[in-house]
């Protein structure tokens, strides 16, 4: 609509047209507004004298039944009783002595009844039928959007109304046309925004207080009541109440002369509605609108069904391969797992980009914030909305859309909490652009800003946390491998120094005495053979004081590598001390413990530098026998190697055992 136009409707919208219009009713019927014990007719709209053929003044004070019949007032009466707990009492009935028959409705407004007369008019013999084959078709159909268009398409045929167009009342409280296009996309798209309690387009006509409205010629003049204090009269639940001008005018700007809306319930919740509008005046009988609602009221059942069944079905597809980078995975996940899920995600949420912060990182994909500005936004979210979901779809308005630069024209976000033990631990963010730019008929019936995005629905946010659920316990398990890897590596390389001696790169003295106990006592266990040998360098001091500590701590390691070569991966050798060194031999005896102490004197033993050239080492042999302790035996070898010194160093000599 255009600005002009608006301003033009608005300047007619004044307290007294309204005050006017207020007691009124729709001339297609007439009312009639009796006391709680049904003995007086307290008002009567003034055109009573067209339907009943008794003008109000004969009609007010008089007894309904005087006036209506005294069978559908009895009638009327003990159906209306004392109605149903928690709900207005209702009830109708229908009265052939009248002119034209006509369909009575009571209900009650605080100490009084009203009762509207509505023609019942002349229905097709087949209508029933055809409600009942559009309906199977709906019960057939298998997915939200084509119930929806079949359920436009029944309002259509049945009404002889032109168009019927379906609204969904957001989270908000906004209305939302919805496209519904079942061919290709089963999921209606929502489009164009208005807050419901708004008078554009109609307020009054919106309002949930009626299950069905119907707005029968737009172009008649309203029909006034009559009687003491009719003007302040309640009609707000009244079926023929008129219209405000305003929005009689609205609905003839758009050239429409019927409207009927049928109200979408979600248990208590108003979910939507149904607006149809006719270009011809056109009189919906209450059968047929009964009728009408009734197959409304089972296309949104199916409605419902699928689309909790879809969602669902979409929310499981989301969580399986969002799922791929999970739990059971024992590394982090790869990237293209990674990017995997981060699709499925966009996919699912409608969404232009999607982030995680988490950990001091920014990872993403898709139309999103540079990293810097995903860990602002992070930050901000710490301390507004710790630990819970955030959403918004008109950013601008929000602290959070200040941090978020204006060309990147982001609408909407969707953040979830990422929970850990160490909080804050992370976001999991969604972002979503406007909806599009509007053309200016869409433009004119629509109160949104451009800057506006679609609005997250509740499925969205539980997917989101439900999602943030996953992947905290993903981040979590993958924190816990990794804090346990390290510590593991921590200890093996600990482990590592304690055991090693750092000079010659072999076991220290404390390992070696570990590795001798060890092998003795599987000696012992075993009745195996075990031999002990320790050598000496001869004249190493020599090196020292000639060449330098540093030289000397090089032979010690080019000696101790070059005697590990010649052992076998069973045998043992540690560093004793200074430069003298041990070798276990297990299962191996005297004699060829013996054998290899020879071999490892007559071996050229080369050093590092050239000066000093080859080195030999003096070799003490000896073999466990059977009580022998560990200190024993070590001294034993201890013994045998200083025999070898004492006999020119560069030689072995054998230990036996003490009897
Ligand atoms: P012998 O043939 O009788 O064994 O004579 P030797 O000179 O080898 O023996 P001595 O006991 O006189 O000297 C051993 C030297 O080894 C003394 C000490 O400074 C040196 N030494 C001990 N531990 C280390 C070490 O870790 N690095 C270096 N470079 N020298 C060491
Ligand atoms: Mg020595
Ligand atoms: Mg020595």
């Amino acid at each position: 609509m255009p600005d002009s136009l608006q301003r033009d409707l608005d300047a007619s919208y004044d307290q007294r047209v309204l005050a006017r219009t207020a007691g009124a009713i729709q001339p297609h019927g007439c009312l009639i507004v009796v006391d709680q014990r049904w003995r007086n007719v307290m008002l009567t709209s003034t055109n009573l004298d067209q339907f009943l053929g008794q003008a109000p003044v004969e009609a007010l004070g008089r007894s309904p039944s005087a006036v209506l019949g005294s069978v559908p007032i009895g009638l009327l009466a003990s159906r209306f009783g004392k109605g149903e707990e928690g709900r207005a009492s209702t009830a109708t009935c229908r009265l052939e002595t009248t002119p034209q028959p006509l369909h009575v409705t009571a209900h009650g407004v605080a100490t009084s009844i009203v009762l509207e007369l509505e023609p019942c008019g002349i229905l097709t013999d087949n209508l029933t039928e055809r409600v009942a084959g559009w309906g199977s078709r709906i019960a057939g159909a298998d997915c939200p959007g084509r119930v929806l268009s079949l359920l436009l398409a029944a309002l259509r045929e049945l009404t002889g109304l032109e168009t019927a167009e379906a609204y969904r009342i957001d989270d908000d409280g906004h209305l939302q046309r919805l496209v519904v296009d079942d061919a290709t996309d089963p999921v209606h798209k929502a489009c164009g925004a208005f807050p419901v309690g708004l008078s554009r387009p109609t307020g009054s006509l919106f309002s949930g207080s009626t299950p069905l409205r119907l707005i029968a010629d737009t172009t008649a003049s309203p029909i006034p009541l009559t009687g003491p204090g009719a003007d302040a009269l309640d009609l707000s639940q009244a079926v023929l109440r008129s219209i405000p001008v305003r929005d009689r005018n609205w609905l003839r700007q758009l050239q429409a002369h019927t409207a009927l809306v049928i109200n979408l319930y979600d248990g208590q919740r108003r979910w939507g509605l149904i607006a149809c509008h006719g270009r011809q005046a056109r009189y919906l009988a209450p059968r047929l609108r009964q009728l009408l609602q009734l197959l409304t009221h089972t296309a949104f059942q199916r409605h419902a069904l699928l689309q909790e069944r879809e969602e669902s079905l979409r929310r499981r597809q989301l969580l399986a391969t969002a799922g791929q980078i999970g739990v059971r995975r024992p590394r982090r996940p790869s990237n293209a797992a990674l990017l995997a899920a981060a699709k499925a995600c966009k996919h699912y949420f409608q969404a232009c980009g999607v982030a995680l912060v988490y950990q001091g990182k920014a990872l993403g994909l898709g139309k999103r914030p540079h990293a810097q500005t995903l860990q602002q936004l992070a930050a901000h979210l710490d301390r507004c909305s710790p630990d819970a979901l955030w959403h918004s779809h008109r950013l601008a308005n929000t602290a959070l859309g200040k941090v978020l630069p204006p060309q990147g024209d982001f609408s909407g976000l969707l953040a979830a909490p990422l929970a850990s033990e160490a909080q804050p631990a992370g976001w999991l963010m969604l972002f979503r652009q406007p909806t599009g730019r509007r053309t200016g008929a869409q433009q004119s019936d629509d109160l949104q800003t451009p800057h506006d995005g679609t609005v997250w629905s509740t499925a969205d946010q539980h997917a989101a946390v439900e999602l943030a659920r996953m992947l905290s316990n993903d981040i979590t398990i993958w924190r816990a491998r990794h804090r346990c890897r390290r510590l593991h590596e921590r200890n093996a390389r600990l482990r590592h120094l304690a055991r090693t001696d750092p000079v010659a790169g072999i076991a220290n003295r404390h390992r070696i005495e570990e590795l001798l106990k060890a092998e003795l006592a599987i000696a012992e266990h075993g009745g195996k053979p075990c031999s002990l040998l320790m050598f000496d360098i001869d004249h190493f001091k020599r090196i020292n004081d000639s060449h330098g500590h540093d030289a000397g701590d090089s032979v010690l390691r080019q000696v101790a590598r070059t005697v590990q070569a010649r052992l076998r991966t069973s045998d043992h050798l540690g560093r004793w001390g200074g430069e003298e060194f041990l070798i276990i031999a297990p299962d191996c005896t005297l004699r060829q413990a013996t054998e290899l102490a020879a071999r490892l004197c007559q071996d050229r033993l080369e050093t590092p530098f050239p000066a000093v050239g080859q080195v030999s080492i003096s070799i003490g042999v000896t073999a466990w026998q059977p009580g022998d302790t560990s200190s024993q035996l070590v001294h034993r070898a201890d013994m045998a190697m200083y025999q070898a010194k004492e006999a020119g160093r560069a030689c072995v000599r054998v230990a036996e055992a003490a009897d």
